[in-house]
């Protein structure tokens, strides 16, 4: 594994540690080469950066997404603490004003949130604080969205990077900050090395308009449909072979190997 996730505040599903007592048992357990990542939301951030400050265990905070976790964890960086911080396209592109209009498909947690607070988080990547985009990667379909008691979660896989090539084109961001974003820091946060030959490739001038036809994520719908981008991936080469050629996977099933496979 490339580091332990502890789920501090309620999300789907019954991973949920509350108890501070816990939590720092499980700080005390956890072998220190390999970070911790946590989704903790509001107060909870600081109850988990005490567990960073009592144990100096690398800790990478998932999804931020208020102004108010961004200036602990801001001010937590500033001290030396050894924390990493990640955020999401819809936090940084959809706000709570989006929800009527996106119904159970604006649902997530944590939840969207205002302007004041996605002006924040980006903010934070203009200034290095943030140092991951990360998509949220739950694919509840259309079926599940629409029952009485919707899940909690968006699909984002296939959107992060064009929405973040929107973001450069923007001028929010270089692109090779993009990169870091979403490539270079993950690997080194998280002790990935990807094996040679392992690249994608993105025209970045192709614009196009997300829509659920040609989503290829079996939930079949997005909470950015009808937003027009640039970055169209175009090829993807793992350990040296096209897998991808921006229309059809070209590899069958078991293709893929843990890098531990590839690495060893
Ligand atoms: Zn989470």
């Amino acid at each position: 594994v490339c580091g332990l996730k502890i789920y501090n505040n309620a999300t789907t599903g019954t991973l949920l540690i509350e108890d501070q007592a816990q939590r720092d048992a499980h700080y005390a357990a956890w072998p220190p080469g390999k970070p911790v990542a946590v989704h903790a939301e509001g107060e909870t951030v600081a109850d988990i950066l005490a567990l960073v400050r009592k144990y100096r265990r690398r800790t990478h905070f998932c999804h931020i997404s208020t102004a108010y976790e961004i200036d602990l964890l801001r001010a937590a960086k500033a001290g030396g603490l050894p924390v990493s911080i990640g955020v999401t396209p819809h936090h940084l592109y959809l706000t709570e004003t989006d929800l009527p209009a996106l119904g159970a498909l604006g649902l997530m947690k944590p939840t969207l949130k205002t302007a004041a607070d996605r002006d924040a988080l980006w903010r934070a990547i203009s200034d290095g604080v943030v140092d991951v985009v990360e998509s949220d990667h739950a694919p509840h379909t259309l079926a599940e969205k629409s029952s009485p008691m919707p899940p909690y979660g968006v699909p984002g896989l296939e959107t992060t990077l064009p929405l973040m090539c929107l973001a450069v084109e923007a001028g929010r961001i270089t692109q090779d900050r993009m990169i870091e974003l979403v490539a270079t820091n993950p690997q080194r946060i998280f002790g990935l090395r990807p094996p040679p030959g392992t690249y994608t490739e993105v025209d970045t001038n192709a614009h196009y308009t997300i829509d659920r036809a040609r989503l290829r994520s079996a939930c079949g719908w997005s909470p950015f449909e009808g937003m027009r981008v640039p970055g169209l991936v175009t090829g993807v080469w793992i350990r040296g072979v096209r897998v991808y050629d921006g229309e059809n996977v070209l590899v069958q099933p078991g293709f893929g190997k843990r890098a531990a496979q590839v690495l060893a």
